[in-house]
């Protein structure tokens, strides 16, 4: 089941405020048409009914699918800097939703489940679109890391984050935040990470310690990050 709040939203650029409908939990299963509209980039945007200026909403949800077994809590993009607080939420909803208080028929599966904490929809997106097309979200943060490194175009900062939006068989397309640019970065380049593991053992131990999956972990608590990783 999907649920929705009413809830006032105040137009950035005139300051009128307006009620709009907006997602507190979203089966991406029954609504395949809001599960579309996060991968097109068009979800819950609206132009202010007052002014007509673009907004969006990216107040909290989770999202679920079943059949695809993912549990994603998407947080508000500015709540990221508290990651390490927030991040226990989904896994803790996760295992009383469908283990600890769940029916037997709920908890058989449960097995598999991707549960993850994001936060922003681009970041949601990003998700989904590594689900469906069978990449793995961590070493996909390895790409954009090794991309950090390799390119002096790209600052390794949370103002400037490659969210990916789009796969086509050969090309992963990533929009750079805060540049209002994209870049596209050959699949291959993605493969031939996948056969250096080693290599790339420390900062992928620290990207899968727990739901929030992303280069964050590194950018907003660099005390306990790999620094030579980093920064290299
Ligand atoms: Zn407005």
């Amino acid at each position: 089941m999907s649920t929705f709040a009413l809830r006032p939203r105040r137009c950035l650029a005139c300051g009128v405020s307006s009620e709009r409908e907006v997602a507190v939990s979203l089966n991406g299963e029954r609504r395949p048409d809001l599960r579309a509209a996060i991968l097109d980039g068009s979800f819950q945007r609206y132009p202010c009914p007052s002014c007509g200026a673009p907004c969006r909403v990216q107040d909290p949800f989770v999202y679920l699918h079943f059949a695809r077994k993912e549990w994603i809590t998407c947080f508000s993009p500015e709540r990221e800097p508290d990651w390490a607080r927030l991040e226990c939420e989904p896994m803790e909803d996760w295992r009383e939703g469908m283990v600890t208080f769940a029916p037997p028929l709920v908890r058989d599966l449960s097995a598999g489940f991707r549960v993850r904490a994001v936060f922003g929809v681009d970041a949601l997106r990003e998700k989904l679109l590594c689900f469906e097309h069978g990449l793995d979200d961590a070493w996909l943060e390895l790409l954009k890391l090794q991309l950090h490194r390799e390119r002096a175009d790209l600052t390794f900062s949370p103002r400037q984050r490659l969210r990916l939006y789009a796969v086509e068989s050969d090309t992963l397309w990533f929009g750079v935040t805060g540049a209002n640019r994209t870049l596209g970065v050959a699949r291959e380049a993605l493969l031939a990470l996948q056969e250096d593991p080693i290599a790339w053992l420390t900062p992928m131990e620290h990207l899968t310690r727990g739901p929030y999956v992303d280069l964050g972990r590194i950018m907003f608590a660099p005390e306990s990050a790999p620094q030579e990783q980093a920064t290299a």
